[in-house]
């Protein structure tokens, strides 16, 4: 449940009715997928709601609009209010938001709008994949190409792709789709990134076609900080074969293990895998029971 009578969404200066938010039927971002949204969690801590890395997040909102063209209107700290005042006008302290920078312009021709909206919403949202072990399928479709849209900003329209992938592996029976890139090496989940873990270290693919999410820094961050190698690199799916374990990240997602990819099962229980560690470590420092990582620079 997304809303009911009571919610409120924030649009375009405004805090309304989730249920009078509307835009015109010939918005250009509906038409083309032309807009760029986050995916923010908050959660309850012992000093209060506390959005977990609300600059990085507006951050990447900024760069996702300059990317593609589209201007918005708020900075990163007016953004970080907008979604402190939404989380309290809803009564919500464990929760996601969602901002949405889009086009309601009527604009039916494929050139910059010139003005752009947006339209923030928060609601509870539990783990995104859930707490299972994961069995993921190799999907038939790639990643897109990153000499197209803008790979690291988070266009609506690369969403498509994601939700063919992950609808496809799930009509065979799969709980998510991994989707390699162009050149065959394994990039990420439709929603989240992926780590393996062999021979005691993690790896997962480098930029280029993947969003470096900021779970994946988070979790990167941890692991180094907690003596853990890891090391962005291309790898193939044959390479999943004697790993010990894989995992996936991302703000919705949280940590979550996997177990296994098409027929490659990883024999170690997750709860005995750095995965599972590193969840810990995730879990402790969103929920403000740690000290963020100091990372040397
Ligand atoms: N990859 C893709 C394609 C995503 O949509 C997401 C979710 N934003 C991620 C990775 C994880 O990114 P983050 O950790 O910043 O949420």
């Amino acid at each position: 449940m997304y809303f009911d009578s009571s919610t409120l969404v924030f649009l375009d200066g405004d805090f309304m009715p989730a249920e009078q938010a509307t835009c015109g039927a010939y918005a250009q971002s509906l038409h083309y997928g032309y807009a760029v949204f986050e995916g923010i969690r908050a959660y309850a801590t012992p000093g209060g709601t506390r959005i977990f890395k609300a600059r990085e997040h507006y951050e990447r909102l900024h760069y996702s609009c300059q990317a593609i063209g589209l201007p918005l209107n708020y900075s990163v700290e007016e953004l970080t209010e907008i979604s402190y005042e939404l989380l309290a006008k809803n009564n919500l302290s464990d929760a996601y938001i969602r901002p949405l920078a889009f086009a309601a312009t009527p604009h039916m021709t494929l050139t910059t709008p010139g003005s752009g909206n947006l339209l923030m919403a928060v609601w509870h949202w539990g783990k995104y994949l859930g707490n299972q072990s994961l069995r993921l399928t190799i999907s038939p479709y790639e990643r897109p190409n990153p000499k197209a849209v803008p790979i690291e900003a988070k266009v609506s329209g690369h969403y498509a792709n994601s939700i063919i992938a992950s609808s496809e592996a799930k009509g065979r029976g799969f709980d998510e789709a991994l989707l390699l890139d162009m050149n065959g090496y394994v990039a990420e989940g439709p929603g989240a990134n992926f780590f393996v873990e062999k021979d005691g270290e993690l790896f997962t693919a480098p930029g280029g076609s993947i969003l470096r999410g900021i779970t994946r820094n988070t979790i990167i961050d941890l692991a180094r900080e907690a003596g853990i190698t890891v090391t962005e690199r291309f790898f193939r799916p044959d390479e999943l074969r004697g790993a010990t374990g894989a995992f996936m990240t991302g703000t919705a997602a949280e940590v979550i293990g996997v177990a296994s990819v098409d027929d490659v099962l990883f024999e170690t229980p997750f709860e005995q895998t750095l995965g599972a560690q590193l969840a810990a470590s995730y879990s402790a420092l969103v929920t403000g029971q740690r000290e963020p990582v100091a990372v040397a620079v």
